[in-house]
C-alpha cells in the first residue's frame, strides 16, 4: 500500500477563531516587523523614534532586559548578555550548531545562550522580541489582538517551525498561521490574486546575515514553494565587513581594538544605507581616535567591495532555477533591506532579465503580506467577498493505492476545520511519497478533482509499514486547503497550500454531487474491487519475495503447488470479480501457511544464532 490508514482522523481544536484585529509579524532574524491590515491599508507599527524595524537583538542584564536599538547599545559593553541572530538557533539542537559564533553558548544540555540572567534558550529569545512587538501594536491598535500570522523562512523544517510557534506562545501570542516568507511576500503584491491561469514567481530575500532565494508557483487556487535556495551566511553584515576593512586602511588605524572594530562596523553600517540613495559619503572618523580623521566612500567603492557577494546570490538563483526545473519566470520580487542597494537591484534585474517588483519596501513587504493573510484568516473580509466559505462544498481527500479516493474531511463540515490521518509506506526501504490531493463525493480517484499533488521526500529507508507518516488537511476560516505531510521519525516535511473555492463554481459543484449519487452503487462495487485487487498484490508479491529468499524450505511438490495457486490468483485478478478475486486469496493464504510456519522457525533460529550461550542463561535468569 502506498498510503495505509493506520489511525483515525483526529479533530484539531486550536482553528477556532472569532472575529478580532489580527496582526502580521516578520520574526527576522536581523530585524522583525508587525503590522495590520484594517480593511483598506496595511499599517507597519513604529517605535517611539518612527522605527518600524525592531532589531532582533535581546539584551540579558544583571539588572533588566532590554529589546531592539536599547538591547543594541548594550552590545558593545556586555557582549556575552547580548543574544543577536537567535533565530539561526530556533528549533535546533546543541549537537547541530557545529562552529559557535555565540561567545555565549552553552556547553551543555539543550541549546542555550548562558546570560547573567540564567540560561536563555532561542524560544526564549525570540518570545522577547515577539512580546515587544505585541506590546507596539497593541499601544497603537489601543486593543489587545486576538491573533497573529507569523511568517518563516520556507526552509524552515517541523522543528523550527515549532519552535516558532513556542515562542509566540510563550510571548502569549495565539498563531493563526506559520506562513513562508516569500509567500508572504507574494502576498502583500497581491500576486495570489491574479488573473493569469499560472504564473511562475521569483522571491529574492537578502536580509542582514541570511541570503534565501524560493521559487513559487501560483496557478488559479495553488500556491507551491517549488525551489528554495541561497546562503545562510551571507548578507548585509558582510557588506559591513567590506567596508569597515576598506575603512581600516583609509582612516589609517593600524592595529584597531576589538571596540573599535565595533565601532567601524556601526559606520560602515550607516554608510553603506546613506550610500543606496547618494554617490558619495564622508566618513567622520574622529569618534575612533584614528590618526586620519575622516576619509570617504563613494557608491562606485562600495559596489566593487561587495560584487563578490552579489556574484554568489546569483548563483544561487541560477542553481534554484535549475531545481525548480524552470527557465525563467514571470515575476521577480526584491525582499530583504539590502535590496535596497541599487547594485543588488540592478543584478537581479540582468539575473532574471525583468525589473523586478520593489515598490514596496523590501524591509516590510514580508510582514504586509502576513498581515493581509492575518486579516483573512481572522474573518475580517468585506461582505461583497463570495469566496468566504462555511462550508466544504465537496469532500476532500488523497489517493490511496490501488487507485482509491480516502475522504479526509466530509463535504459540508464547517470551517475552520483541521483533520489529520496516519499513512505508512508500501515497499521496503521507500524513501518518497506521492501525496495526491482529491476532491470529490466519488470512489475512484479517476472520478474525482485533482488538486494538487506533491512529494514527500527523505523517508528515512525502512521495512513496508513501518514508517509513520501524518498527513493533515487544514481548511482556514477563508477556505484555504493546507496539505501538510510528515514523517514523524525524521521530521521530514513537505505541503501544499490550494485557495478558496478550489476552482469550483455552483455548477461544478452540483455536476459532481449529481454524479456521486447517480454512480454510488458502481462506485462501492468499484472499491471493493480495488480493496480486493490490493490485497490480493500484497499476498503475491510478499510470497515472491519470500520464495526468492526462502525458496528451499519447500520441497518441489509444495513449491509447485504453491506457484500454481500464485498463478490462478494472477489470472483472477485480470478479471472484475470481487468475490473470485477474495476467494483465491484466501485460498493462496491458507495454501502459503506451512511455508509462512517455516520461514518463522528459520528466522528465530537465525537470530538466536547471534545469541551466545552465556547470554540466553542471563537472560533466562532474569
Ligand atoms: P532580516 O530579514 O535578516 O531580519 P532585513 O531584511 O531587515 O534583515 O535586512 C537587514 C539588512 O538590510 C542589514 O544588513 C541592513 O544594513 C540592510 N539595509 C537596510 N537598509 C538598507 C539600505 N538603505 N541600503 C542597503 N542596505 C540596507
Ligand atoms: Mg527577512
Amino acid at each position: 500500500m502506498v498510503l495505509l490508514q493506520i489511525s483515525e482522523p483526529g479533530e484539531s481544536p486550536d482553528l477556532s477563531v472569532t472575529r478580532s484585529i489580527a496582526v502580521g509579524i516578520d520574526l527576522g532574524t536581523t530585524n522583525s516587523l508587525i503590522a495590520q491590515f484594517d480593511g483598506e491599508l496595511v499599517h507597519v507599527f513604529e517605535d517611539d523614534l518612527g522605527q518600524p524595524s525592531l532589531p532582533s537583538v535581546v539584551h540579558y542584564g544583571a539588572e533588566s532586559t532590554q529589546v531592539g536599538d536599547a538591547a543594541m547599545a548594550l552590545a558593545n559593553e556586555q557582549p556575552e548578555n547580548t543574544i543577536a541572530s537567535a533565530k539561526r538557533m530556533l528549533g535546533r539542537a546543541r549537537e547541530e550548531v557545529v562552529d559557535d559564533p555565540y561567545a555565549s553558548l552553552t556547553t551543555d544540555g539543550a541549546l542555550a545562550f548562558a546570560t547573567d540572567q540564567g540560561k536563555k534558550t532561542p524560544v526564549e529569545v525570540s518570545a522577547v522580541i515577539l512580546g515587544a512587538l505585541k506590546i507596539r501594536a497593541e499601544a497603537h491598535l489601543d486593543s489587545p489582538i486576538a491573533g497573529a500570522v507569523i511568517t518563516v523562512p520556507a526552509y524552515f523544517d517541523d522543528a523550527q517551525r515549532q519552535a516558532t510557534r513556542q515562542a509566540a506562545e510563550l510571548a502569549g501570542i495565539k498563531v493563526l498561521r506559520l506562513l513562508n516568507e516569500p509567500t508572504a511576500a507574494a502576498v502583500a503584491y497581491g500576486l495570489d490574486e491574479q488573473a493569469e491561469e499560472s504564473s511562475l514567481l521569483a522571491v529574492y530575500d537578502l536580509g542582514g546575515g541570511t541570503f534565501d532565494i524560493s521559487i513559487l508557483r501560483m496557478r488559479a487556487g495553488l500556491f507551491e514553494v517549488l525551489a528554495t535556495g541561497g546562503d545562510s551566511a551571507l548578507g548585509g553584515d558582510d557588506f559591513d565587513r567590506e567596508i569597515a576593512r576598506y575603512l581600516t586602511t583609509e582612516l589609517e588605524l593600524a592595529d584597531p581594538t576589538p571596540r573599535q572594530r565595533r565601532t567601524l562596523l556601526g559606520i560602515a553600517r550607516d554608510a553603506k544605507q546613506a550610500l543606496s540613495d547618494s554617490a558619495e559619503v564622508e566618513i567622520d572618523g574622529s569618534g575612533l581616535g584614528s590618526d586620519a580623521l575622516s576619509a570617504s566612500l563613494t557608491r562606485q567603492t562600495l559596489e566593487a567591495l561587495i560584487e563578490p557577494y552579489i556574484e554568489r546570490t546569483l548563483m544561487s538563483c541560477r542553481q534554484a532555477l535549475q531545481d525548480a526545473g524552470v527557465d525563467s519566470v514571470d515575476r521577480v520580487v526584491l525582499v530583504g533591506g539590502s535590496t535596497r542597494a541599487p547594485a543588488v537591484a540592478r543584478a537581479v534585474e540582468a539575473c532574471f532579465g525583468q525589473t523586478p517588483l520593489s515598490t514596496l519596501d523590501p524591509d516590510q513587504v514580508v510582514a504586509m503580506g502576513a498581515a493581509r493573510q492575518a486579516d483573512i484568516l481572522i474573518g475580517n473580509r468585506s461582505d461583497n467577498d463570495a469566496l468566504l466559505l462555511d462550508v466544504i462544498p465537496l469532500s476532500l481527500g488523497l489517493e490511496t493505492y490501488g487507485g482509491l479516493a480516502e475522504r479526509i474531511i466530509d463535504r459540508n463540515s464547517t470551517i475552520p476545520i483541521a483533520r489529520a490521518q496516519e499513512f505508512t509506506t508500501a515497499r521496503d526501504g521507500q524513501t518518497g511519497l506521492v501525496v495526491h490531493v482529491v476532491q470529490g463525493e466519488r470512489e475512484r480517484v479517476a472520478d474525482c478533482r485533482s488538486l494538487a499533488r506533491f512529494e514527500l521526500k527523505g523517508i528515512p529507508p525502512m521495512v513496508a509499514g513501518a514508517a509513520r507518516i501524518e498527513v493533515t488537511f487544514r481548511v482556514d476560516a477563508d477556505g484555504i486547503l493546507e496539505v501538510s505531510a510528515v514523517e514523524q521519525q525524521s521530521g521530514a516535511r513537505s505541503e501544499v497550500v490550494v485557495k478558496p473555492a478550489f476552482g469550483l463554481d455552483e455548477l461544478d459543484i452540483t455536476d459532481m454531487l449529481k454524479a456521486s449519487y447517480e454512480f454510488a452503487a458502481e462506485d462501492m462495487v468499484a472499491r471493493k474491487l480495488a480493496e480486493a485487487g490490493v490485497e490480493a498484490e500484497a499476498l503475491l508479491e510478499g510470497l515472491r519475495a519470500a520464495l526468492a529468499q526462502d525458496g528451499d524450505l519447500l520441497d518441489s511438490d509444495e513449491a509447485q503447488t504453491l506457484q500454481q495457486e500464485m498463478a490462478r490468483l494472477e489470472q483472477v485478478l485480470q478479471q472484475t470479480d470481487v468475490d473470485a478475486i477474495r476467494e483465491h486469496t484466501e485460498k493462496l493464504g491458507r495454501a502459503s501457511e506451512t511455508f509462512a510456519a517455516r520461514r518463522m522457525d528459520r528466522s528465530i533460529q537465525t537470530a538466536l544464532r547471534g545469541i551466545s550461550v552465556g547470554q540466553l542463561d542471563a537472560e533466562s535468569a532474569e
